[in-house]
């Protein structure tokens, strides 16, 4: 299935970008601009502070991120706040140096919301590959649809029961499906955001997953485009 991009938009800033059928990803917070990099590298000669073109600057950027110079492209930080299924949460979380903080359901109530993918995804098993999916639909989607919003319902309507029954919010919550949405911040170095990006826009990847880590990069692409250009570039050589 193709990944949606975002398309270009009139704000030159785009700050939130939706993703699937309920979920999102916005930018809420950054720290550094697109010359920072080449700012900070310069400490190694110390010359960072004098002045210096764009051109001097991109060429810079682009050197460090062919040559993974790593460390200047952690002076540029990055928050989102992102809403999307607790399974790419699960996929997410994965990336260790991001510092997160998570909706509790031992806290608040978990809004009825859980992901039916559209009928375009309801793909088949792959005959030779054991994870991801093949191109081809199942023959019946309709079928897998109305199967996953059933359960996904009668999982909601279970968690309401067990609510009402005044069982604890953190126990309650165990017969929530993994398609269920949680929200998050999520913040990384920049770095360490491409790395993440490069691995979950990968076709490997997992659509679900894909699909937010698109977003994340549209809105970051505004923000640095030398880097994200330059970054692209490497990862396409
Ligand atoms: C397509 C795909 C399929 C996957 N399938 C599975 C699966 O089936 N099962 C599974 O369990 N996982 C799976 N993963 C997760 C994968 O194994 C990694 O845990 C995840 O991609 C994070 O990668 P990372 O460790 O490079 O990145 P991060 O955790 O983001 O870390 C960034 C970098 O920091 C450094 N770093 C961070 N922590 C440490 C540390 N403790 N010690 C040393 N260096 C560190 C490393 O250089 C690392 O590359 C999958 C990932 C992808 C993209």
């Amino acid at each position: 299935m193709e990944i949606p991009t975002y398309p270009p938009p009139d704000d030159p800033i785009p700050r939130e970008i939706k993703c699937l059928d309920h979920g999102f990803v916005a930018l809420v917070d950054w720290m550094g601009n697109d010359r920072t990099p080449a700012q900070c590298a310069r400490t190694s000669f110390r010359n960072a502070q004098q002045e210096r073109t764009d051109e001097q600057d991109a060429k810079l950027t682009d050197y460090l991120v062919r040559h993974k110079h790593t460390t200047p492209i952690e002076f540029c930080q990055v928050r989102f706040y992102m809403k999307m299924p607790i399974f790419v949460a699960r996929q997410l979380v994965r990336h260790r140096t991001a510092s997160i903080n998570e909706v509790s359901y031992r806290y608040v109530q978990a809004a009825r919301e859980f992901y039916v993918p559209e009928v375009a995804r309801l793909q088949r098993k792959p005959e030779t590959n054991k994870q991801g999916s093949s191109e081809a639909l199942v023959e019946n989607p309709a079928l897998c649809t109305g199967v996953i919003r059933d359960a996904g319902n009668a999982a909601f309507d279970a968690y309401a029961e067990l609510l009402r029954e005044g069982l604890a919010p953190e126990i309650a919550r165990i017969v929530l499906p993994c398609g269920t949405y949680t929200e998050w911040y999520w913040q990384n170095d920049l770095h360490n955001t491409l790395h993440m990006l490069g691995l979950r826009l990968d076709p490997h990847a997992q659509y679900e997953i894909r699909v937010f880590a698109q977003a994340c990069l549209d809105l970051l692409r505004p923000i640095y485009p030398t880097i994200i250009t330059a970054w692209g570039k490497a990862r396409a050589a």
